[in-house]
């Protein structure tokens, strides 16, 4: 073969059938098929291709250079180290493009550095290809020098696409993979090679859509190659097996050329039938191929004994080529159908796996959306939990926990209720002692004080996300009973030790003491009742949280971005009591309530009946009747002043007794101001209803004053989910693409 003078593209137009003789209907069918391969689409749905394979050295790249024009420079294509995709195309342009289509399942690394191998060479000649070609090796990552000792495989699952585009090409796509081989050689090939190979290439030839170019040379017996066992395996019918005989040329002996010459005439029913070809020797190391020459030669060849005698149409390049177009314009209409339907099927299946992974959060609009959502769905459960309306969600059709505001309000009743009953310290005079048991908790400091153990009504308080509140909220208390014994024996020591020069009066500073003496408890309890709202808080809102944001790391991001605050919130509320307490029980004791006069005055008068009592007399009826006076007990005006002379020594000091009395009456008014101003104030306006409650703190306000760095820390996919979304957006695309050229 001899050097081409000038280098000029190949010129297989002179050779190739006409193209119309396939019909404008079929050329329109090929068209679809190779845009469609364009697309790349065929690492998805597998489209009609031909590949050859073959055993090593059986001529597999030099029939594919002799069909294309394409010679791969023969100092790298010793043995072929992966499967190259040639790509011939007509178009008005000439061009030659060489990609990498990176193995799927490649490591993101690789199939990056791979992908972004692109290379346009202007013709097949001189070194610029043959450098190309070694780049390509060095990219995907194969040995190529049998001496170096490098941990590289020798074998990749990459593919070379060689895109051949020009004016006189056709439509033509073979695949040329690694030849098949039986023996390891050391330091280049491993068991687990021949392995490897065997595997690629049955996964080539395993899809219906394949044509199979089964190569093998004239010079070896047929019956011993391992590519025509494997094609019979994937295509037992041998409906789209094509044998191709190489090498006539080195078949000498006559017995040998007999054996081909027979295998191309005989009538098969395993395969389509054997066809020979002759490509250019090892001794010919012309850098490109004048396809005219290499046409001359190979027909003068045939026109030989025992070839000349042959089918014309099993003979020779153009022959095969016009062959395979026919086989492959075949396949392409048989398979038309079921390409079709796997595009729509495949498609359908990448959308339905997107809309599995929800609205995309890539961006910050996508991120501020999607928090929105969530907020809007929070605000609403946070405010049918206010309402009461627990019909408006089925969560709390499920968990009567979260029923808001139904559980505030028995914890606000409960502790009004304990510390009407058990707010004071000491039992008032005149109180009738309330049986309260459970006087053992007190004596037993070891047993740990629940939450719940602050009311005498059976609630419970969650504290699962107590942690969360550390520093804010204070230990549980447990309420004692107040004491046994009357506060007024207590007021007499007090008054005792108190007293200066007062006269049947008493210090300013009696009543207050007395009253804090009762209060003494108060702030224990209000600090851990409001505490107690402040769990029920927290978990409320920790649970809608949940409930309007089923995505677990978001979730967690944004519990965590809003707990500061919330614990700011809760504090307020806490500072509300603190304040609250130190008006009561440091500030003067000042009301404006009448109750508190009438309590007063009545307190006095029930002393003064008491004293009176032993002294009164029943009027007869006969007296009531003459003197028109109404029935009762009646004291003598004498008796009243002799009595109040008279108890002075004996009994209780009366301002001892007013003391009391007043301690009393205002304490009576203070606690019920107290107790409300802890359920008003520090537990409905600063846990609940203010629009500064921590209800308040996520919602979609939230959501809106957000920052792109915050959107992001909070709301972004994990790396995983954003590329498999990636993935599928890109498949989707190019499945649209696809039905699009389908349906046209
Ligand atoms: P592959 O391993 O199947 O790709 O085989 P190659 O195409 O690399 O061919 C192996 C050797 O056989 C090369 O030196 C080719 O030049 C040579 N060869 C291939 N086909 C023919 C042919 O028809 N005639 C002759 N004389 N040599 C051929
Ligand atoms: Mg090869």
């Amino acid at each position: 073969m001899k050097l081409a003078p000038s280098p000029k593209l190949t010129n297989v137009q002179a050779s190739r059938m006409d193209a119309d003789s396939v019909g404008l209907g079929n050329r329109a069918l090929l068209d679809k098929v190779d845009k469609l391969r364009e697309l790349g689409i065929s690492s998805q749905i597998p489209l009609p291709q031909i590949v050859a394979a073959g055993e090593q050295s059986a001529g597999k790249s030099s029939l594919l250079e002799s069909l294309t024009g394409i010679s791969f420079p023969r100092s790298v294509s010793l043995c072929t180290r992966f499967a190259t995709e040639i790509i011939c195309r007509r178009e008005k342009e000439i061009s030659i493009v060489v990609t990498i289509q990176p193995a799927s399942g490649s490591s993101d690394d690789h199939a990056k550095s791979v992908r972004e191998f692109r290379r346009t060479v202007s013709s097949f000649t001189g070194e610029e290809f043959a450098d190309v070609f070694k780049e390509a090796t060095k990219v995907m990552g194969i040995k190529t020098d049998p001496t170096s000792d490098s941990s590289a495989p020798t074998f990749t699952r990459d593919v070379l696409r060689i895109e051949k585009n020009g004016p006189s090409e056709e439509h033509l796509t073979l695949i040329d993979v690694p030849g098949i081989f039986e023996n390891e050689s050391p330091g280049l090939t491993t068991k687990h090679d021949i392995e490897l190979v065997k595997n690629l290439v049955k996964e080539y030839i395993k899809d219906t859509r394949t044509i199979i170019l089964a190569v093998a040379p004239c010079n070896t017996d047929i019956a011993t190659q391992t590519i025509i066992r494997f094609a019979a395996e994937v295509d037992p019918k041998g409906k789209r097996t094509l044998g191709v005989l190489t090498k006539p040329d080195l078949a000498v002996e006559t017995a040998t050329k007999n054996a081909a010459a027979e295998l191309v005439r005989g009538r098969r029913n395993d395969n389509l039938g054997y066809c020979v070809v002759r490509n250019r020797g090892a001794d010919d190391h012309s850098v490109t191929i004048d396809m005219d020459a290499r046409n001359a030669e190979e027909s003068a060849f045939f026109s030989q004994e025992p070839w000349s005698k042959l089918d014309k149409s099993r003979l020779g390049i153009p022959a095969l080529r016009a062959r395979l177009r026919e086989l492959l314009m075949d396949r392409t209409k048989s398979e038309f159908p079921s390409v079709k339907r796997e595009v729509a099927a495949t498609l359908k299946e990448a959308k339905e796996q997107l809309q599995a992974l929800g609205d995309s959060r890539a961006e910050t609009d996508e991120q501020r959306a999607y928090l929105g959502h969530i907020a809007i769905r929070f605000a609403d459960l946070v405010k049918f939990g206010l309402d009461a309306y627990y019909n408006g969600d089925e969560v709390f059709l499920k968990s009567k926990n979260l029923r808001l505001i139904t559980r505030m309000r028995d914890l606000n009743d409960a502790f009004a209720e304990t510390f009407y009953w058990m707010g004071h310290q000491i039992e008032f005079e005149s109180d009738t002692k309330p049986t309260l048991s459970d006087q053992e908790d007190e004596e037993d400091g070891s047993v740990s004080v629940r939450r719940e153990d602050l009311y005498d009504s059976p609630l419970s308080i969650p504290i699962e996300l107590e942690e969360d509140l550390d520093g804010i909220l204070i230990e549980p208390f447990d309420c004692p009973d107040p004491q046994n014994g009357s506060l007024l024996n207590r007021i007499q020591v007090m008054y005792k030790e108190n007293r200066g020069y007062e006269l049947g009066t008493f210090g300013s500073s009696m009543i207050p003491a007395a009253f804090r003496l009762q209060a003494t408890k108060w702030e224990k309890m209000a600090l851990a009742h409001v505490s107690n709202a402040i769990l029920v808080v927290h978990h409320f809102i920790n649970a809608m949280i949940a409930e309007a944001c089923p995505d677990e790391t978001v979730r967690y991001a944004l519990w965590q971005a809003i707990l500061e605050e919330l614990g700011k919130r809760y504090q307020r509320a806490m500072d509300h009591v603190r304040f609250l307490l130190d008006v009561e029980l440091n500030g003067k004791s000042v009301t404006c309530v009448p109750n508190f006069e009438t309590a007063l005055s009545s307190a006095e008068g029930k002393r003064m009946m008491d004293r009176l009592k032993p002294h009164a007399v029943e009027i007869c009826e006969q007296t009531q009747k003459f003197s028109g006076i109404s029935k009762g007990e009646y004291v003598r005006i004498e008796d009243v002043a002799e009595l109040n002379g008279e108890t002075r020594q004996n009994e209780v000091d009366p301002v001892c007794e007013k003391i009391h009395d007043v301690t009393k009456a205002y304490y009576e008014v203070a606690r019920a101001r107290f107790v409300d101003g802890i359920c008003v104030y520090a537990v409905d306006h600063f846990l609940l209803s203010s629009k500064d409650s921590p209800l308040r703190v996520f919602g979609p306000d939230y959501v809106l004053s957000m920052t792109a760095e915050q959107l992001e820390m909070i709301a972004a996919e994990d790396a995983a989910t954003r590329s498999t979304r990636l993935r599928l957006k890109e498949r989707i695309k190019l499945l649209e693409q696809a039905v699009k050229i389908l349906r046209a």
